[in-house]
């Protein structure tokens, strides 16, 4: 008898949801922003979508998830810091690029309020949208990347009201330029450098740490840094010194041989008589979407304490050799506060097969029938556990013997049809026989991907999960409903897009990924399923591909009760809007529309009824949901 609790095992929801999923008595998965209290039933919210007309998919934001991520965050260096009685503080800040989503940020600073939590930013648009909501004047501002007049004029002015603002530069030209600037707009800005370490990351973004990384000032060049702020009497402005080997590191020895780079630059750098006060160790912190607790490149082996302890351990250490004091730790976790906020609800709308699955009409065979058919029928009938090694590879060798006659024109397109169903069949029955003998070669194993089912899910790989396609990265996905039966089915997921990247192929199990999702339900029933941890870097690199827009979007509250209130609600992109993404317009395109059914009309190829009705049907239709709706 299959449970809740053998589904809670099964999908290795302890492994990945780090406390915010559980799975209720009714099979139905349960989101618990606040962790400990009662969650919402995902099913149940679908359902009530549904009823009030919202149509699948949704992406669900949980800003209490938010919150509850920053004070694990915040408390988890605090507890370092008075566990190794490191004498300084910690000073969280967001990096933009993560989620630039309004209801994110705004959720961010609101949430962070009490521990001045800022916000880094890494263009123009960011930095518009920072120095309008950043109002508390302790949280910093740090501006990273690469900035032309305009942007360092716009962040040197704001600096001017906002004191806390640190202006970062890895390049000599771009330093003289900011200090050129300031002069003429007279500030003072706080500067940073961030630092090329020959220490690199680990994992997928390993190549935005080490020396041929893309940001970054070696040594050489930020000794001259210095001796440029020297020459123009600004030595006192620099403050910060960061580093950012690359996001999600897989491994914690690659943080301990970064910050240990960083921290004795540091030191050095203040033994020099500079007054650098903040040691910026950027973002990197890992998410165990797999949920095995390995380096492999979706998950992490360590967790958040590890990663805190290690970084306020390793400073103190450092300094404490130095003997200098301990400078103020900033760090920019964007992935480890987003990625569980969000959650991508979509229904299935249809399973596939790559082979055909026809019932074998035995009447088909007869005297005239090719002796490939008859060998190959032979193999369906009496291939079994022993001799099925065999029996397959015969049906690999008559077939192709057949295909090469087919092609030659011997062989009828119903005799062709006959075969394929005969060889998938023998196919079929082979793997059966391989699993019991538990002997999945290499060849049982591609042939089983072959045989593999995809369920068609309605959403866009491209504008949801986008790391997917350009990461490989591992998105744990999971049925929110019927997890108190049996897995009955399984297969991959492909999205509705006409791309055939567009498919999820790897799913987090317990020890290892798994390369089919099991489903509690078979084709024909309605079924949800939820693509989790989508919080982070999907919102801002999703994309318009196939001209699928935004899905619908809320915002939810969730009480103690586990009663759920919307916040917020932005509805789908519909077709209009993405037409419009792509530089059309609407009169332009309903005027031609209506001159080609008039055209028609004219021609007589339709009655007048019926060019109303179609130019009725291109409003109705411009203005429907992007994605499929039934
Ligand atoms: N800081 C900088 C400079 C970054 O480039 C990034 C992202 O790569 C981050 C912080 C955020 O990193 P993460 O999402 O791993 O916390």
């Amino acid at each position: 008898m299959w449970k809740s609790a053998d589904a809670k095992y099964f999908y290795n929801i302890d492994g990945w949801g780090d406390g915010y999923f559980d799975i209720n008595s009714n099979g139905h998965l349960v989101v618990l922003p606040q962790r400990n209290s009662i969650g919402v039933d995902l099913m149940e919210l679908t359902k009530s979508l549904i009823s009030k007309g919202l149509k699948p998919p949704y992406l669900i934001r949980f800003p209490q998830i938010l919150k509850d991520r920053i004070e694990r965050l915040i408390n988890a260096f605090q507890d370092a810091i008075s566990e190794f009685n490191y004498q300084n503080v910690y000073c969280p800040v967001f990096p933009m690029k993560v989620n630039s989503r309004r209801e994110v940020i705004q959720t961010i600073l609101s949430a962070g309020t009490p521990w001045n939590y800022g916000l880094e930013v890494g263009s123009k648009a960011e930095l518009a949208i920072a120095i309008s909501l950043l109002r508390d004047q302790d949280a910093l501002l740090i501006c990273n990347g690469f900035k032309d007049r305009e942007f360092i004029e716009m962040l040197l002015l704001f600096s001017k009201i906002h004191k806390n603002s640190v202006i970062v530069s890895d390049n000599l030209n771009e330093l003289e330029l900011i200090l050129k600037l300031s002069k003429t707009l007279k500030v003072s800005p706080l500067i940073g450098l961030r630092l090329k370490l020959t220490s690199a990351g680990s994992g997928k973004w390993i190549a935005s740490g080490g020396e041929a990384s893309k940001f970054g000032m070696n040594i050489p060049s930020v000794l001259k840094a210095v001796d440029i702020l020297d020459e123009k009497g600004k030595i006192e402005n620099l403050k910060m010194i960061n580093f950012h080997i690359g996001s999600q590191i897989t491994d914690i020895k690659k943080i301990q041989g970064a910050l240990m780079e960083a921290t004795r630059i540091y030191t050095k750098l203040v033994k020099m008589g500079l007054n650098v006060v903040y040691l910026n160790v950027g973002g990197g912190l890992g998410i165990d979407y797999e949920g095995t607790f390995t380096t492999s490149d979706s998950s992490t082996n360590y967790d958040l304490q590890e990663y805190s302890n290690q970084i306020v351990y390793g400073i103190k250490g450092i300094c404490k050799e130095e003997n200098i004091k301990p400078p103020i730790i900033v760090s920019e976790s964007g992935r480890f506060v987003t990625a569980h906020h969000s959650i991508l609800i979509t229904n299935f709308l249809d399973k596939r097969s790559n082979t055909p699955l026809h019932d074998l009409d035995e009447e088909e065979i007869d005297e005239n029938t090719s002796n490939y058919i008859l060998e190959l029928y032979d193999g369906y009938k009496n291939i079994d556990e022993d001799n099925y090694v065999e029996y397959y590879h015969d049906a690999i060798k008559n077939r192709e013997y057949l295909l090469a006659s087919f092609n030659l024109g011997h062989i009828s397109l119903e005799d062709r049809g006959l075969a394929d169903v005969l060889y998938w069949e023998i196919a079929r029955k082979a793997i059966k026989f391989a699993k019991i003998d538990e002997n999945m070669s290499e060849e049982f194993r591609t042939l089983e991907k072959i045989l593999n089912y995809t369920y068609i899910a309605n959403f866009s790989l491209f504008q949801s999960t986008v790391d997917v396609w350009g990461n490989n990265q591992i998105f744990p996905i999971i049925p929110i409903h019927g997890l108190n039966k049996t897995p009955k089915d399984k297969g991959i997921v492909g999205d509705i897009t006409c791309d055939s990247d567009g498919e999820l192929k790897e799913f987090p199990r317990r020890m290892e990924t798994a390369r089919n999702i099991e489903f509690p339900f078979t084709n024909g029933e309605p079924s949800f399923v939820g693509i989790t941890l989508v919080g982070a870097y999907q919102d801002s690199l999703g994309g318009n591909h196939n001209l699928f827009g935004r899905v619908t979007e809320l915002s939810i509250n969730v009480d103690a009760g586990g009663k759920y209130s919307i916040q917020e609600i932005s509805e789908v992109s519909e077709v209009g809007k993405m037409v419009e993404v792509m530089k059309y317009s609407y009169s332009e395109l309903s005027k031609n529309f209506n001159a080609n059914v008039k055209e028609a009309q004219k021609n007589k190829a339709i009655k007048d009824s019926d060019a109303k009705k179609i130019i009725k049907k291109y409003e109705q239709f411009y203005k429907s949901s992007s994605y499929l709706e039934d």
